[in-house]
């Protein structure tokens, strides 16, 4: 393989220190994705970081509380379908995360803070990558980058816009964390939430007691049913992770509430599985039942399009002295299920290796970034 321009700008020596000092740099903004001027303020700092690159920048206002969106643009301008790099600059950490429980700090390989390793390593890496080769003026199809607000909380206002891009791409790379020794993502489960309310009907517990109708009880049968779905063969699962009712212990509940998360291997089964659940029943007359909500992301699907991206990156990883692998299909969601759905082939997993997502020993393992950057580097110069 002869090394292109974009590689070499990773092969000198003093690679990963600036790397790290980037990385350090892009922790330091927390961005918790319900504050939206602190992601403003990451925004602005991944605008800066291509600011002396020949990249478009175009930024979209924020909306619904969250905040902007970056679209970067680079490589040649064809009408071709581009390449799409899709990461999140949101994290599930509150302000203050850094002072207080998950201080940036750097002990061994490993990078602690808020964010490091989902997705701001990935995110980070991956920008670098896609700065290098728009330098070296190496990509053979348009390169796109988008840089979102709100993927921890479902993208409710970027969904469109990454649907949007998402169908106008050749393929579609997702920077979300590497998994167990730097494995790649090839599919997951889609996800689905409800809402569930219960009433039934209030009196007191000593005078009145066969008055009553328990909303807590008939929440209780109908959680033990719902939960019973689960079908781990199938790739079902389902799981009530939030109830709340009643309002003092000497009164019948009126309300009980509960909020159900369901997890599929196929859109027939997402499908089928919403239907069930918008359609629950009470199981006596004097209850109302009432259901809000839906499959937030449908499943992304190992198609042979998605196999095909997959092979290609191992093709290009072992150039690079790596032996890339895939995990089995992981439960957890990220936007890469959108253009998935799309038929769009999609790898995700292409951020930096760690562990921790969303806890206070989040960390990424600084002896990934190089390879990591440079395998996003290939990509993006070999996709054709
Ligand atoms: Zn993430």
């Amino acid at each position: 393989m002869s090394l292109t321009s974009a590689l070499r700008a990773f092969d000198d020596a003093t690679a990963e220190t600036r790397m790290i000092e980037g990385l350090s740099a892009w922790v330091s903004v927390e961005s918790p994705t319900r504050a939206p001027e602190a992601v403003n303020k990451m925004m602005d700092v991944a605008a800066a970081n291509v600011a002396d690159a020949p990249v478009e920048i175009e930024r979209l206002p924020g909306r619904d509380g969250m905040a902007d969106t970056l679209v970067l643009r680079a490589g040649p301008a064809t009408a071709e379908r581009a390449i799409l790099v899709l990461s999140h600059l949101d994290t599930v950490h509150p302000l203050g995360t850094l002072e207080r429980d998950l201080p940036l700090r750097i002990d061994g390989d490993r990078m602690y803070g808020p964010g490091v390793y989902d997705m701001k390593g990935g995110a980070y890496l991956a920008l670098q990558a896609f700065k290098e080769v728009a330098r070296a003026g190496a990509a053979k199809r348009p390169l796109v980058f988008l840089l979102t607000p709100d993927e921890e909380v479902g993208s409710p206002t970027t969904r469109p816009l990454i649907e949007d891009f998402g169908r106008r791409a050749s393929h579609v790379l997702v920077t979300e964390p590497a998994r167990d020794g730097g494995r790649v993502v090839t599919s997951r489960k889609g996800v689905g939430r409800f809402d569930v309310h219960v009433e039934g009907r209030p009196a007191h517990s000593g005078s009145r007691h066969a008055d009553g109708r328990n909303a807590i009880r008939e929440a209780a049968r109908q959680i033990l049913a719902i939960e019973a779905l689960t079908d781990y063969e199938r790739g079902v699962t389902t799981s009530v992770g939030l109830i709340s009712g009643g309002t003092a212990m000497n009164t019948i509940p009126q309300h009980c509430r509960f909020s159900v998360d369901i997890r599929v291997a196929a859109n027939a089964d997402g499908e089928e599985f919403a239907r069930l659940l918008l359609g629950l029943k009470p199981t006596e007359p004097d209850f109302k039942v009432s259901v809000t909500g839906g499959m937030n992301r449908p499943p992304y699907e190992r198609t042979e399009a998605v196999s095909a991206l997959f092979e290609h990156a191992r093709g290009v990883a072992a150039e690079l002295g790596i032996d890339l692998r895939d995990v089995p299909r992981t439960g957890g969601a990220s936007d890469g299920n959108f253009t998935a759905a799309l038929g769009v082939p999609t790898l995700d997993g292409l951020g930096v290796d760690g562990d921790g997502a969303h806890t206070l020993h989040e960390y990424a393992l600084i002896s990934s970034l190089v390879p990591r950057a440079k395998l996003m580097a290939r990509l993006l110069e070999t996709l054709g």
